[in-house]
């Protein structure tokens, strides 16, 4: 599903991700851990084109992106086949929760309204807040309108999932919610390539965990293998402070 090569990422003078090579397979759900600004964000930012890259390669479902943001095409269509959930909702406020939902399968997938509510319906339910949909955004708490995000994000029918710290900014007694949605997603089989800081739910829902140190994957396993037995001294010490 992901086949990154060697990809390397520059903010200016500042290398963000260092020869990074990793491959997602369908189905799997790999965890992404890291100290602050490690490149956790930049790393699952460029699986879905919203950052470019200097070098290397990277292969989306099929879709080929190369170096320098030169193609369009293929990222035209990543766009549409991998979803993203974000820290910050980034809903559209002044859209009703079924609007959020609706507008992307009706602009891009040429859905009818009809068919775009009777889905954004179901994944309401699915996500457990099926009374929430002629509401505004604000009329939500955090952890609803972070599963109105998720609503959205499948309502494109995604081949792929990305989560960059989906439940950072939740109150504690909100992010259970959250997850309980992710898990049940994973165990549907979706493909799920999430950045978070719950190692609790890594360990449960991981097939992989990655551990990344200044833009370099330092290590990566199984979560029992690298929860419980890590291999490098960067990964043991990051684990002592987050455990
Ligand atoms: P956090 O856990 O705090 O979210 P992160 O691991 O997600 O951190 P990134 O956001 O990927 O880290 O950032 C990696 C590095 O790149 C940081 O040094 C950051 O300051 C830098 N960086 C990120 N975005 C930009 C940008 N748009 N322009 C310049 N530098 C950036
Ligand atoms: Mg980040």
């Amino acid at each position: 599903m992901v086949e990154m090569r060697k990809l390397n990422k520059h903010f200016g003078s500042l290398h963000v991700l260092k020869e990074i090579d990793l491959s997602v397979t369908p189905g799997e759900v790999v965890v992404v851990i890291g100290a602050s600004g490690s490149g956790k964000s930049t790393l699952i930012r460029c699986i879905n084109g919203l950052e470019e890259f200097q070098s290397g390669m990277l292969d989306v479902d099929g879709n080929r992106l190369v170096p320098l943001g030169k193609s369009t095409k293929a990222l035209q269509t990543i766009r549409t086949e991998v979803g993203m959930v974000f820290q910050q909702f980034n809903l559209f406020p002044h859209l009703s929760v079924l609007d959020n939902i609706t507008l992307a399968p009706m602009k891009v997938r040429g859905q009818s309204r009809q068919e775009a509510e009777a889905t954004a319906k179901r994944l309401l339910t699915r996500v457990g807040i099926a009374d929430q949909a002629q509401k505004l955004p604000t009329q939500l708490s955090g952890g609803q309108q972070q599963r109105v995000a998720l609503a959205r994000a499948l309502a494109m029918e995604p081949r792929l999932m990305l989560f960059d710290e989906p439940t950072s900014a939740l109150d504690p007694e909100m992010i259970g919610e959250v997850l309980d949605a992710m898990r049940e997603l994973a165990r549907e089989g979706m493909t799920m390539v999430i950045v978070t800081h719950e190692m609790g739910f890594a360990r449960e829902v991981a097939d992989r965990v990655i551990y990344i140190h200044k833009g370099e994957i330092t290590e990566q396993g199984p979560p029992e293998q690298l929860f419980d037995a890590p291999q490098h001294e960067r990964t043991k010490s990051f684990l002592a402070r987050v455990l």
